[in-house]
């Protein structure tokens, strides 16, 4: 697809983010349990009588994503009943914030620079889980978990500003960054799951309905921008529709005509009080926001003269940043960023790992990178030891001790691997002499084989080359 092509979709989302709280949104039911319909009580499940309490925490988490977006708060609210009938809502109705949200009109800033509206932010009760019995949507029984009832989400509704699947991820990503700065989602537990709509300009707007995962939802969105624009070429007409994805062939597929949202009867929740929140508060939530990673970037390039990228990459994860303002205050600039953005987040990235999966300790890497400084340890098996690192929790101190790996190899020593490598091979000295470079590169590792990578190859190939044309 052209970048011309481009220029007529428009995108839109609607993410729910599951809030990081030990307890649901309007009781104590902890929003975590193994077995299913264990975690439920009269409130998440809507008995008569039953009373819903606002949990602090929740609307702290709240306020603080529509802060770090960049909206204004309305300081006074309500909640309202979504009513619907489904079996995944035994109340019958959905406790969320429809007339007023928490948070309007504010905007995130995408890798480009370009600003994202953000429409609203608001908070509101998960539905229970539907578990479709040995996963096929079309078989027999469907089981019901309420467990996840009444579980904690915000809804960040962005203005239809995006114009590409590709913008719309690189949202996505951004986001995930807030949110993990912030400490209120865990990207490793909690759900994303995203109501994305696309249309062709000119055209009926559609919606790709309860996408999970960011990877996900820029299939989706691909798929359909191909499959909106095959059907004008054909000179049809698209129907304003909701449609579903299927993760396994990334195609979607029709659910139902688009109803509007008026359609769900919102009445104000009287279960609830209205809410009224004070200066001091508010300004308590603001003070304690960290510095998100956009500011930090901006931080690290004055402060330790890094280009813009390397910043950006370190700022990206917050313990990432954490680790490198440790290291910096014992090791050189230029070698703890290098040493972080390619060769840490270069392991993370090749085993598919996540910063948040592993349990590494600060102290461990600076002490490697101290190592890697002095010159107590070559590059090679520098990273060695952070691979074993990253995937045993073998301590690199260790390793490098236990290994004999440590650089205690002095020039007669390396000479003399040399010479006997030069003995060993003359078939390889030979065709390197008649011109053959692969030689080369064959007696090199031969000689970093037989001092265990504690020489430096560049060096090695420079004394063999020096030995070899003295011969
Ligand atoms: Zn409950």
């Amino acid at each position: 697809m052209t970048q011309d092509a481009e220029k007529d979709i428009i995108i839109g989302l609607e993410c729910h983010v599951q809030l990081d709280t030990e307890s649901k949104l309007f009781c104590g039911c902890p929003t975590t349990a193994d077995e299913p319909n264990s975690a439920c009580c009269e409130v998440c499940l809507g008995f008569p009588g039953s009373r819903p309490v606002l949990n602090k925490k929740a609307l702290d988490y709240a306020l603080k994503v529509s802060m770090a977006l960049n909206c204004e708060i309305n300081k006074e609210f309500f909640f309202s009943r979504k009513t619907y009938f489904y079996p995944d809502m035994s109340k019958n109705f959905q406790i969320t914030q429809y007339e007023i949200p928490v948070g309007k009109n504010g905007y995130l800033t995408l890798s480009s620079g370009k600003k994202i509206k953000i429409e609203r932010v608001h908070i509101e009760e998960d539905p229970a889980a539907l578990v479709h019995e040995s996963g096929m949507v079309m078989s027999k029984q469907t089981l019901v978990d309420y467990n996840r009832s009444g579980v904690p989400l915000v809804e960040i509704v962005t203005a239809p500003d995006m114009q590409s699947p590709q913008e719309a991820r690189d949202f996505l990503d951004q986001l995930t960054t807030v949110l993990q700065y912030l400490g209120v989602f865990d990207e490793k537990d909690g759900t994303l799951k995203i109501d994305s709509n696309l249309s062709i300009k000119g055209n009926e707007r559609v919606e790709v309905k309860n996408v999970t995962g960011k990877k996900g939802v820029e299939k989706a969105l691909a798929f359909e921008a191909v499959r909106q624009k095959g059907v004008i070429l054909k000179g049809e007409t698209i129907s304003r529709e909701t449609r579903a994805f299927n993760e396994q062939t990334f195609t979607t597929r029709a659910l139902r005509s688009k109803e509007t949202e008026a359609d769900y009867g919102y009445i104000f929740e009287p279960d609830l009080p209205a809410f009224e929140l004070g200066e001091k508060y508010l300004n308590s939530i603001k003070q304690g926001l960290p510095e998100l990673h956009d500011a930090k970037a901006k931080r690290f390039v004055q402060q330790y003269s890094l280009d813009e990228y390397t910043a950006g990459v370190l700022s990206r994860n917050s313990s990432l940043g954490g680790i490198f303002e440790e290291a910096v205050k014992s090791v050189d600039v230029g070698l703890a960023a290098k040493f972080l953005t390619r060769e840490l987040l270069g392991i993370l990235n090749y085993n598919n790992l996540s910063f948040e999966a592993t349990e590494i300790k600060v102290e461990e890497l600076v002490g490697l990178m101290q190592m890697l400084e002095k010159g107590d340890v070559s590059e090679k098996n520098a990273k060695q030891a952070l691979i074993k690192y990253i995937l045993e929790g073998v301590s690199p101190s260790k390793f490098i001790e236990e290994q004999g790996l440590k650089k205690d190899l002095d020039e007669t020593g390396l000479q003399k691997a040399i010479e006997t490598v030069l003995d060993e091979n003359r078939p390889a000295v030979a065709d390197f002499k008649k011109g053959e470079e692969k030689s080369l590169h064959f007696l090199v590792g031969k000689v970093m084989q037989a001092t265990k990578g504690k020489a430096d190859a560049r060096d090695i190939q420079k004394k063999l080359k020096e030995k070899i044309e003295a011969e």
